[in-house]
Order: structure tokens, then C-alpha cells, then sequence
């Protein structure tokens, strides 16, 4: 931050396990408040697409450097108060949210050399302040000092179901929604496991817990937290 350039407001941090609606709450919360949503998943899922495609081999991955990540050819472009995701000059925003991008992105995500590398780059969104980031480690790695930082946390089987939902599945069976929530339990397993930035509450973390709760109820609560958070 600089001292001439003066802040376009506060940084809120939304962390919590897979399909907790982070992402959508974090989306609804920048747009409100007129700030930039920065969906932290995201950039790990384009990674992940890009080294499923390269071949590189999965015994591999542990070994890769950052000149090798470079060479993945991954962007994230600042649109429209959110991101897009490039892989050279295809654009494959939908495509980082397939199945196979999501069973291996917590594998992808657990390689330092990995965290290293976007650490930088997520943290040069919120230099300016006026950011809503969703993601696991946000309050306590990558953006310790928020001024806002909420843990959401809601019922398996109902995260479950939103997911099957999100993915346009509306009659989901009780074995679709039982399947559903072990891929979800394996995937926050990984991520509350691993050595490097683990999906964590912060100390200083307010947590919401969306079970039952509505989409708007649960985006008003954080705007509520946030307008006192700015003092406006
Ligand atoms: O948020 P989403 O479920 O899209 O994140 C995909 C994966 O990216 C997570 O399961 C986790 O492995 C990784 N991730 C992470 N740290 C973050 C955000 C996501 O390790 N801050």
C-alpha cells in the first residue's frame, strides 16, 4: 500500500471448505460494495487444467519449479470486477470447474512451489485495497491483515446439493448427494491436511455458518460486518 495513493477500501477475506458458497457470497459482497472479487480457487483450478493437459506426469509435479509453471502459460485477467482464465490464448474459464479439474486441484494446491508462485499475484489484488477474496488460507496467508475476515461453514449434505445444483443437476438422487458429499470431504481432508497454508479459520475470523440460511441473508450479514468494518 502506498502512502500517496489512498485506499479503495477494505480487503474481506471469506475462507471455508469446498462449496461452503464462498465464492458466490464473496461475487454478490464485491458487487454491492462496488469492489473486486478475487476467487483465489480459481487460479489453483487453471493451474490444474493447464498440468493435466501438459502430461507432464503426475509423479512429476512435486518437482516443478516456477520457470516451469511459467511455461503453463496460465493467466488471470482482471474483467468486469472479477477474472478471466487464459491458457495461452484459449480462454477456459468454464472448463476450470470440470469434475477432473476438481479432483485433482487439491493435490495441485498442496505443492509449495505452487503456493510460492501465486502468492504474489494474489496478493497484488488486494494491494489497493476495495477486494472481496474467497478462498482457504486468505485470512491467514495470504491477506493476514483484513480488515474483514468471515469462515463460512455449513452442513455437508447441503453442500452437497448446492453443488450438484450449481453443476445443473436438479433431481439429484440421495446417492448422488451421498457421492457428492464424500468427493467434498476427501477434497477438505486434503486441504485442512496439508503442511503448506491449510485451509484454516483464523484467529480473528467471525464464522457464519449458511446451513439453512438464505443466499441474500447470508451476503446482507457480511455487508452488514463490512459497512462497520469501513466505518461507513
Ligand atoms: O474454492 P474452490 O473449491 O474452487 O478451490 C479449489 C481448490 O483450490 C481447493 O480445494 C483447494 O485445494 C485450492 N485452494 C487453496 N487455497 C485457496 C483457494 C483454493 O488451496 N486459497
Amino acid at each position: 500500500m502506498s502512502s500517496t495513493s489512498p485506499r479503495a477500501g477494505i480487503v474481506i477475506a471469506i475462507d471455508g471448505p469446498a462449496a461452503s458458497g464462498k465464492s458466490s457470497t464473496a461475487r454478490a459482497v464485491a458487487a454491492a460494495l462496488g469492489y473486486r472479487h478475487l476467487d483465489s480457487g480459481a487460479f489453483y483450478r487453471a493451474l490444474t487444467l493447464a498440468l493435466l493437459r501438459s502430461g507432464i506426469p503426475e509423479q512429476e509435479w512435486d518437482s516443478l519449479t516456477a520457470s516451469d509453471l511459467a511455461q503453463l502459460q496460465v493467466a488471470g485477467v482482471a474483467e468486469a470486477g472479477g477474472y478471466l482464465f487464459r491458457i495461452g490464448s484459449e480462454e477456459v474459464t468454464g472448463e476450470i470447474r470440470s469434475p477432473a479439474v476438481s479432483a485433482s486441484v487439491s493435490r495441485v494446491a498442496a505443492i509449495p512451489a505452487v503456493r510460492d508462485w501465486l502468492l504474489g499475484t494474489l496478493r497484488a489484488a488486494g494491494a489497493k485495497g476495495g477486494l472481496v477474496a474467497d478462498g482457504r488460507d486468505i485470512g491467514t496467508v495470504v491477506f493476514p491483515d483484513a480488515e474483514l475476515k468471515v469462515f463460512l461453514v455449513c452442513a455437508p449434505q447441503e453442500r452437497a446439493l448446492r453443488r450438484l445444483r450449481e453443476q445443473g443437476d436438479a433431481s439429484a438422487s440421495v446417492e448422488d448427494i451421498r457421492a457428492e458429499a464424500e468427493r467434498l470431504r476427501t477434497r477438505d481432508h486434503l486441504d485442512s491436511s496439508r503442511e503448506v497454508a491449510p485451509l484454516l479459520r483464523a484467529a480473528d475470523a467471525i464464522t457464519l455458518d449458511t446451513t439453512g440460511l438464505a443466499f441474500n441473508s447470508q451476503v446482507d450479514a457480511i455487508l452488514r460486518l463490512a459497512r462497520t468494518r469501513a466505518g461507513g
